[in-house]
Formats: C-alpha cells, structure tokens, sequence
C-alpha cells in the first residue's frame, strides 16, 4: 500500500465528521421535536420501507478513558432495571404508531454496553421487541459486547434472543496501553468470549480495535494484530482515537504526553492495512476491514452498501427506529436525536412523550450531498453521469466548488478525475473523510473557532 507523507498527513488532519449522516448530528434542531416526528413517522408508514431497529444501553461498569459514547458508569443496577421499564415503554409507543406488516430486517444493541443487562434481562427486552414488532425470520440481529464482566449466560441469553452477530471491543491487546485507557482486559478473557460465541453458532464476530491511545507503539501494537488474526474475526473495524477532550472531559485523564506522535499514529494505519490485507482482509472503507466473503464485501463490489448511524450496512431502504438516551432515528427525509440526558429521556417517556431532543427535517440539497457522501464513503467512487442523471442535476454546476477542491485533491493524488467519474486512489482512502467533506455545505458556514469534530487522521 502506497504511504502518505508527513506532509500531507499534516495537510488534511483537521476537524471533520465520520458522516453517519448527512447533515450530521451538530445540525439537528429543537425546532424538530416530537409533534414533528410524530407526524413523519405517521406518514411514513405507507413507505413499504423495512425496518432496522436500535436499542441504546448506556450503562457500563468503569469508564474507559478514550470513550466517545453516551455513557453512564455506573456499578448500581438498579438504575439500569429503572431505565429497562422506561426503554420498554419507549417502544411500546412507537409501536403503536408503526404498522403491523412492517418488516424489521435488522436489530442492533449498542451503547454503552448492552451486557451490562443481565441475562434475563437480555431476554425480557428481546421478547417485549419481537412481540410488538414484525421480525423477519432471517433479521440480522447484533449485538454489542464487552469481554469484561461478559458470562457464558451472557452469550447464551444473546442467541436465544436471535442474535447472530456480535461485535466486541479489544482496542489492544497490550497491557501498558489497557493501564493508561482504565480497560484492562487479559488476551485468555477475549479468547473465552469468542470461544462461547463460535460454540453457541453466531454467524458473525467483529472485533474492534483502536489505534492512537496512550503508549501505543508500532512494534508492540504489531503483537495484537497478529494475535487478534489469529482469533479469526469476521470483521474489524480500527479507529483511529478520537481525542476531544473539549466534548469529552474525561478524556483528561489521558496525559497528552503518552499520545502516540504523529509519525507513530501513520506506522499504526500503515501497520492496520499491511497486516490485515496479508491476513486476507478487504478494507471497506472508513476503518473496517471483512473477510472477502462477506456480505459487505460483496455490498461493495455492487454498490449497494451504505452507511447510516451504524457505520456500514446492506440495509439501504430502511428506517431507523432507535430506542433510549442519545439514540437517533432515521427515515428518508429526517433523523431525530433522542434526550440524552437519563433524567431528561425518563422524564419524558414518563410523561408518555417520545423523548425526542431534535432533528431536522432533510431538503433535496442534502439528500443530493448525502448520496455524494455515501457513494464516496462506500463505492470509493463516484459516477458522475448516472449520478446527474439519477438526481436530474448538471454535475459540474451543481457541486462548482466541490469540483475545484477535488482538483486540488487530485494534486496531491488523494483523487483520479475524468469526465465520467470520480475515484479514491489507494493513497485517498486514507483520506475519506477529507474527500467527502468536499459535498459538505454546512461545512463553511461552521465556526472555525469551534472545533465540533475529531481530526480526519
Ligand atoms: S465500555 Fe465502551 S461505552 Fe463503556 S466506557 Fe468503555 S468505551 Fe465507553
């Protein structure tokens, strides 16, 4: 693989969205409230859209220091038994607005951590959402785990709710690291909970790692890659740390100094994609890699993969309904953001409210970009000309400067450009995040002087 310089590394590292969404979470309103979303979800019904379902638990026993999440570390349980009553009944209203033929073709459980819930509260939750909601026999139900505090009954309560994926967060294997993150978590305990889930026959084990904590060197970060290679996951995805201590003030705890420096963070990605595309590993895009059998891979080589709020997926034409604090839905034509705070989402569920915080209500101009955005996130090209035709547009006009910022990209080879198509070079991929805020609009009008994202690189 082809190494950027420093140079240009130091170029583009600037404050940029992951693009879960087009417009990103930053420019959703309270202007958008519930009667809003009330009504879209009650117009939306005729859709014939699936369904792809979130459920938030935002309950973890430690913090660790690097987290990004909306989260609450907590070692009191009663307070997620509490929470469990309000999600349930968060459901229970939005299924009661939600046709009963509506097909949901994917569940997710994210967080926080979802194994912070007991196992039979795993499957009190799983029972209430398969009895209010259409499930398809096949749905892709995911999971995700912590190994810390993880039982063999955690496992065994997940699949006999139909989960059949899993992902799980390693980070790294190295204990100096695991120290300075507050995440100690020995290799055997990783190895365990792999162990149980191949044994109880879930079809897909994804392992998250993180390049860019505190006391990560090349070298050593090289002995977890090959002994997570060896673990034989599915599919990674590998963050790059996202250090915001301006957003999340407990990422004070990190001491700057044990920051990998810039060079460091660069051996790291070379590393990443050196080591997993020897082991067989397609990159997707973004930080994921797969088996090149899998259904992403496959979603790619169609361009039919797309990406929503959880990162990439094959579910193009559903509706996100997300459940708990923080959690964001999403149909065609708008996302809304859940209360985050628990007081403020109980609060509301109490009251017998849909908890929403805000949203926005998307325009033809941003379902244009949101389609340029997702085409380069997940194509790593785009067609200029069917896509002019599709959206009924004169490419060049319509994205004018656009088409000059991707000229100076194409200077520095992150781009290839001719008149039918635009192409992420291997060197670009790198680079996605830069590549695809040139269809960005409410970049410019941001405040420089307000950083609201992590670094591109
Ligand atoms: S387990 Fe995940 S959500 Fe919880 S503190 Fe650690 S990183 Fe954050």
């Amino acid at each position: 693989m082809m190494t950027p310089s420093i140079a240009l590394l130091e170029k583009y590292s600037k404050p940029g969205p992951r693009y879960t969404s087009y417009p990103t979470a930053p420019y959703f309103t309270e202007g958008f409230g519930e009667k809003e979303w009330r009504e879209e979800i009650a117009q939306s019904q005729a859709s014939g859209r699936d369904l792809s379902l979130y459920v938030h638990i935002p309950f973890c026993d430690t913090l660790c220091y690097y987290c990004g999440c909306n989260m609450v570390a907590t070692r009191d349980y009663s307070k997620a038994c509490n929470y469990l009553d309000f999600l349930l009944r968060e459901i229970d209203l939005v299924a009661e607005l939600t046709a009963k033929d509506r097909v949901v073709r994917q569940l997710h459980w994210g967080g926080g951590t979802p194994t912070y819930l007991k196992p039979t509260d795993i499957a009190r939750l799983a029972t209430h959402l398969r009895a209010r909601f259409n499930f398809a026999p096949e749905v892709e139900a995911g999971c995700e785990v912590d190994p810390r505090d993880l039982t063999r009954e955690h496992v065994a309560a997940l699949r006999a709710a139909g989960f059949n994926r899993i992902s799980i967060g390693v980070q790294d294997l190295d204990e100096r690291v695991q120290r300075a993150v507050n995440r100690i978590q020995p290799e055997a305990m990783i190895r365990d909970a792999i162990a149980w889930m191949r044994e109880d026959g879930f079809t897909s084990i994804n392992v998250d790692l993180m390049v860019g904590l505190p006391n990560q060197s090349v070298e050593r970060f090289a002995h977890t890659l090959v002994r997570v290679i060896e673990m034989a996951p599915d599919r990674l995805a590998v963050f790059g740390y996202a250090h915001v201590p301006w957003m999340k003030k407990h990422q004070k705890l990190i001491k700057e100094q044990d920051l990998p420096s810039f060079p460091v963070r660069l051996g790291l990605q070379m590393l990443v994609h050196d080591k997993l595309a020897e082991a067989g590993y397609v990159y997707i895009g973004m930080d994921h890699f797969a088996k090149p059998d899998d259904e992403l891979v496959r979603a790619q080589r169609n361009q039919t993969l797309y990406r929503n709020f959880q990162g990439y997926t094959t579910h193009k034409h559903s509706d996100i309904y997300a459940f708990g604090a923080s959690a964001i839905s999403q149909t065609d034509d708008v996302y809304t953001q859940n209360w985050k705070r628990l007081a403020d989402y109980q609060g509301r569920v109490d009251a017998g409210h849909l908890p929403i915080e805000r949203g926005v209500r998307i325009t033809r101009d941003d379902k244009i970009r949101r389609d340029a955005i997702t085409r380069i996130m997940c194509d790593l090209a785009l067609e200029r000309k069917i896509f002019a035709q599709h959206w009924d547009i004169d490419f060049d006009a319509y994205f004018r400067a656009a088409v000059v910022t991707l000229g100076e990209l194409e200077q520095d080879g992150l781009v290839r450009l001719s008149s039918a198509r635009i192409e992420v070079t291997e060197l670009g991929r790198f680079f996605l995040r830069n590549i695809a805020m040139c269809f960005d609009a409410y970049l410019e009008a941001a405040e420089p002087a307000k950083p609201r994202y992590s670094k591109t690189i």
